[in-house]
């Protein structure tokens, strides 16, 4: 794995003429509970990145993340940025497109920012990335069947924001970085958020989680968190296999 930020341009113009694949880690800037960061959705995207390059046996490179995006959930909660569906679609196409420029042919983008309309957005950049022809951008997916239900019931029906799942991941990929005072003293608040916001809730507050976390941080541990990076880890490189190999 290669961290492009870090290095010169004529290496990145000599991985990419080599083959490599470009990989973009994508997140928010947002409010997950009173004992996660921020950039909860980005570490997580940087981590899946990390672990995933060690699997894939060819070159990666990992660019920047993109840390802004749409984000309307949490808007009401100090620290979360937000930008509109159409602007961070258009930032997102543009870094694809800036990638692309430097010689990559495969690019994929992997998020972790599981608000349904960014999630929307990035199939949607993707396409509109992919309509030139001269590159190809996959999208790996982890709601998706067979990854979503073994990431366990929480991720599938509830918490999957500041939660168990997202503690535990946290917990593993940088644990300096959560509240572990705090977050053993959050009580449980299992709202099913898929259902609440099919039933027209727009933001968490009236999803019901006044601290910006559902599910179960206080259950969580490093252990899960390790068994959780498998599973993504497995999914993200077995899309990334099947994606590029039906590259034309
Ligand atoms: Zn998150």
């Amino acid at each position: 794995m290669f961290d492009a930020a870090t290095l010169p341009w004529p290496r990145i113009d000599a991985l990419a003429k080599a083959g490599a694949i470009a990989l973009l880690p994508v997140g928010s800037t947002e409010a997950h509970g009173p004992h996660l960061p921020l950039n909860v959705d980005v570490v997580l995207a940087q981590e899946v990145c990390k672990r995933s390059s060690a699997k894939l046996g060819v070159d990666t490179v990992v660019f920047p993340p993109l840390t802004y995006s749409l984000t309307d959930f949490a808007a009401p909660f100090a620290g979360t940025v937000s930008l509109s569906a159409q602007t961070a679609k258009d930032l997102l196409v543009g870094v694809l497109r800036g990638i692309a420029r430097g010689g990559f042919t495969q690019l994929a983008v992997v998020n972790h920012h599981l608000e349904p309309a960014h999630f929307a957005l990035v199939h949607a950049a993707a396409k509109e990335a992919n309509a030139s022809g001269a590159f190809r951008v996959v999208v790996p997916d982890h709601r998706r069947k067979p990854t979503g239900p073994l990431l366990g019931d929480e991720f599938m029906h509830g918490g999957s924001h500041a939660g168990w799942y997202e503690t535990a991941l946290m917990l593993a990929a940088a644990p300096q970085l959560v509240d572990d005072a705090a977050r053993l003293a959050l009580p449980d608040n299992p709202v099913d958020l898929p259902a609440v916001i099919k039933g027209g809730a727009t933001d968490f507050h009236q999803c019901g989680g006044p601290l910006a976390y559902f599910g179960s941080p206080a259950r969580a541990t490093a252990a899960d968190g390790e068994r959780l990076f498998e599973v993504l880890v497995e999914a993200t490189v077995q899309a990334l296999q099947t994606g590029f190999r039906a590259t034309p």
